[in-house]
């Protein structure tokens, strides 16, 4: 993650990282104050240290067959909540993706 945000910010012909900001889903294993802490460890030596994280949270997607809509889940259920099936089908929630970032 590191390397991508540095190197938009070479792109970008940045002097320093002011955010980043990144999209993740709740199976993507993500504890955030852990990915805090390791954040401002990996850039300390950058550019990009004292940069903040704007973390966009993507909460579980499925989508029921039956019904032919997405529906969110909760607390882990992947059952519709209109028909009750269970879903197999997951649409939304492992992301661990850069979406930009903000430069001085
Ligand atoms: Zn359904």
């Amino acid at each position: 993650m590191l390397d991508a945000v540095l190197e938009q910010a070479r792109k970008n012909d940045a002097k320093s990282v002011t955010v980043v900001k990144l999209r993740i889903g709740a199976l993507a294993g993500v504890v955030m104050e852990a990915l805090e802490f390791a954040w401002e460890a990996v850039s300390s030596d950058t550019i990009a240290a004292g940069s903040r994280l704007d973390v966009e949270h993507v909460p579980v997607t499925c989508y029921c067959s039956q019904c032919q809509r997405e529906f969110e889940s909760r607390a882990y259920s992947y059952r519709c909540p209109v028909c009750g099936g269970l879903s197999n089908d997951l649409r939304r929630g492992r992301e661990l993706d850069l979406i930009s970032i903000e430069v001085t």
